[in-house]
C-alpha cells in the first residue's frame, strides 16, 4: 500500500494520510490510526493449514471512523491496554 515518504507533498508540518474508508486526504488531527488485524491462511492445496495473522495500520477520517464503529473499537482496545479487561 501506499507509504511512500518521497513524493508525498506536505502543507506546513501536518503530514496528511488517505482514508482507508473513502480514499480521502486528510490532515491527522481530523482522523484516527486504527490498527486492523487480518488473517488469512495458506494454500489448502498441499495440506499445510496456516494461518498466518498481519496487522495493518490503517488510518480513516472522522466520519468514516463513526460510520465503521471504529471509534468504539479503539476505545475497546484502549481500555483493554490499561487493564480494564
Ligand atoms: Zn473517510
Amino acid at each position: 500500500m501506499g507509504q511512500s515518504r518521497k513524493g508525498k507533498k506536505n502543507r506546513g508540518r501536518e503530514r496528511s494520510e488517505t482514508c482507508e474508508g473513502c480514499g480521502r486526504l486528510f490532515p491527522r488531527h481530523r482522523g484516527v490510526e486504527y490498527s486492523k488485524r487480518s488473517t488469512f491462511s495458506t494454500d489448502l492445496r498441499t495440506g499445510d493449514n496456516v494461518s498466518h495473522s498481519i496487522v495493518i495500520d490503517a488510518w480513516y477520517c472522522l466520519s468514516c471512523a463513526k460510520h465503521r464503529k471504529i471509534l468504539e473499537k479503539i476505545k475497546r482496545q484502549n481500555e483493554r491496554q490499561r487493564g480494564a479487561f
